[in-house]
């Protein structure tokens, strides 16, 4: 492991939400010391976090993210990547190229998540996008859409926050008072708080689709009646593909290094995980 990033749901699994017991750590990249292909020896990699079976009916589909025997790097049943080293499938890995630095690749997991959106949905070109949220993800997916020729309209409680996509072309709302209703036939949802669905249901307009990010433990209480009447899509999104996200990376479009809160050495891992708990840390990264 050469740089590993702290993400919510390793603060999560940490507060015992999915019964998580091992190594956490999904965000990485690192050097290959070993490997079958010795093409891959020394090579800087990222790599998927799904383990898939790799012969069942989605794996074949090249949709092994949805796997039912998968484990996750991380996060089930397989040893994540806050250690010196770790282990995955060689098929997982991709070459990081040389003209991405180690602390931007590190971001190559996230925003493939942010990335997947394009591969769920259809949206028609220079349609106005509503993204709820300032906290990481939604950061990467404003850049993300913004980049690909959206018009986002991004909303967001924190102006530090909201300076980072800003910085990389995004128009940004802030937090007006009361928000536009029936506003926008795009809205994706990824404020990380239960109120964001609600929020999300009352922008979008009728037909509109919206995108869900957040990943909220328990049970979110949202009115089902406006989503029927308005005959609303909801999509749920994950991870997603690395391959885009690298492209992305490996041009410079996307401003992750603000993102960066702080570097800690793995040594130092309790004091970097005190910190990204800390309300308004961003990224804190381990070395
Ligand atoms: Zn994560
Ligand atoms: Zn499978």
């Amino acid at each position: 492991m050469l740089c590993a990033g702290i993400c919510n749901t390793d603060l999560e699994l940490q507060r015992g939400y999915y019964g998580f017991a091992g190594t956490p750590g999904h965000e990485f990249v690192g050097e290959v010391v070993d490997a079958d292909d010795r093409m891959l020896i020394g090579r800087r990699v990222v790599g998927e976090i799904n383990l898939n079976c790799g012969s069942c009916e989605w794996c074949t589909r090249s949709l092994g993210r949805h796997c039912p025997d998968r484990t996750v790097l991380g996060i089930v049943s397989h040893p994540g990547a806050f250690q010196e080293f770790l282990t995955l499938p060689e098929r997982n890995l991709h070459i990081v190229p040389d003209s991405i630095p180690t602390d931007s690749a590190v971001f190559t997991e996230p925003l493939a998540a942010a990335c997947e959106i394009l591969e769920q949905v259809q949206i028609p070109c220079s349609s106005h996008v509503a993204v709820l949220g300032d906290g990481k993800l939604g950061l990467l997916i404003a850049q993300v859409l913004n980049v690909y020729g959206f018009r986002i309209h991004q909303f967001g409680r924190h102006p530090d926050k909201l300076r980072i996509s800003e910085k990389a072309g995004v128009r940004t709302e802030g937090a007006p008072a009361t928000l536009p209703t029936s506003a926008f036939d795009w809205v994706v949802e990824a404020t990380g708080s239960a109120d964001g669905l609600k929020q999300a249901v009352q922008m979008v307009r009728p037909r509109g689709t919206v995108i869900l990010k957040s990943t909220q433990h328990g049970l979110v209480g949202v009115d089902t009646a406006p989503v029927i009447v308005n005959e609303v899509t909801l999509v749920g999104s994950r991870c997603g593909r690395f391959e885009p996200a690298l492209d992305l990376l490996s041009r410079g479009l996307i401003n992750v290094q603000d993102m960066i809160s702080d570097r800690k050495k793995l040594a130092d891992a309790p004091q970097a995980f005190e910190q990204a708990a800390r309300k308004g840390t961003m990224k804190v990264l381990l070395t």
